[in-house]
């Protein structure tokens, strides 16, 4: 225990040319704390993970991990601090070398940073496998002799072979069938329990999120909109366009999902390299007024815990024309 968050983010900005892909975020992950970062595709959540494990390094703004800046760190200090934590990717498949076994695979990150001879490496293998739900004997194998489940569940055994403090899943599960997306979801979970990492997740199904996400920041081209604790934020969006993802969320109990409200986005994600002025979302917006598009919302904290970033939300409450007309 550090008593620093796992993962804090400052004006965290990454440019490609004239794409904004991530515009100024600021978001701290707590330690033990799992955080879902939910957007719909070229949202920019995908670029978030990748500078938040330095695979990528941002135009400006900073990354720091377990109280330690990344930005400029190189060689000895940086590979110090990636044992501390791992990405985890959403297609197994391509980020398994097929021609090495699964042994070879999970142990990688122990041969990287020189742990252990080999057969205490073959051990704790066999353990990870255990803990992941995996058969030892599967150790042996390649990757593609593998269901898509077992693959995923051997990216996480590697993750966790170095015990991390932090990791980030990008779309970990969205490759696999419901069932069985469900059931590493679940492992998932209880490992995070048991194991006591905090984890930056991140998906475009809120659905996933709902279940998994001690809070969730929701992303729209390149910026946050509304942040909070899942269980708020799921049953209470502020922001127009969290209620349209909710709305857009599968949810398990069909009484509740008549209890939603549906909002219609209409059109495209507009082109990143020329977002809308004023608030991004406007063009999308179905309560857009004029100042939307002159005036960009900052993101301000509407109720204890809750940021949202819309110029009508001001106090936690959601905007009067979009509060769900309910029969009472
Ligand atoms: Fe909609 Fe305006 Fe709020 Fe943006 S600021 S979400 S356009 S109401
Ligand atoms: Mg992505």
């Amino acid at each position: 225990m550090t008593g620093s968050p796992a993962l804090e983010l400052s004006g965290l900005t990454r440019h490609f040319g004239a794409v904004r892909a991530v515009d100024g975020i600021d978001l701290v992950v707590a330690e033990g704390e799992i955080l879902g970062l939910v957007g719909e595709s070229g949202s920019g959540k995908s670029t978030v993970g990748r500078l938040a494990v330095a695979l990528d390094r941002p135009s400006a703004g900073t990354v720091r991990v377990l109280g330690t800046e990344l930005t400029g760190l190189r060689g000895g200090r940086l590979r110090a601090l990636r044992r501390r934590f791992h990405l985890v990717f959403q297609d197994p498949a391509s980020s398994l070398d097929p021609r090495q076994t699964c042994a070879t695979i999970v142990t990688e990150p122990l041969r990287h940073h020189g742990i252990g001879t080999r057969a205490e490496r073959r051990a704790r293998a066999a353990e990870l496998c255990g803990r992941v739900g995996l058969r030892e004997d599967l150790l042996d194998r390649y990757p593609h002799e593998l269901s898509g489940g077992q693959r995923q569940r051997l990216s996480l055994a590697r993750a966790l072979i170095l015990d991390p403090d932090l990791i980030v899943a990008d779309e970990p599960t969205s490759a696999l069938d419901v069932s069985v997306q469900a059931s590493v979801l679940n492992l998932l979970k209880e490992l995070q329990r048991e194991l006591g990492f905090a984890a930056l997740f991140i998906t475009h199904d809120l659905g996933v999120v709902e279940y998994l996400a001690d809070r969730v920041a929701v992303m729209y081209l390149g910026q946050l909109v509304e942040v909070g604790p899942t269980a708020e934020l799921t049953a209470d969006p502020l922001h127009p366009y969290s209620q349209a993802l909710t709305a857009a969320a599968p949810v398990p109990d069909p009484v509740e999902q008549r209890s939603r409200e549906r909002i219609e986005i209409s059109a495209d994600l507009p082109d990143p390299a020329d977002p809308p002025s004023g608030c991004r979302f406007r063009t999308r917006c179905p309560i857009a007024v004029a100042r939307c598009a002159t005036e960009v919302p900052e993101l301000r904290e509407v109720a204890p815990g809750r940021f949202v970033r819309c110029h009508l939300v001001t106090d936690g409450a959601a905007p009067v024309a979009l509060t769900p007309a309910r029969a009472t």
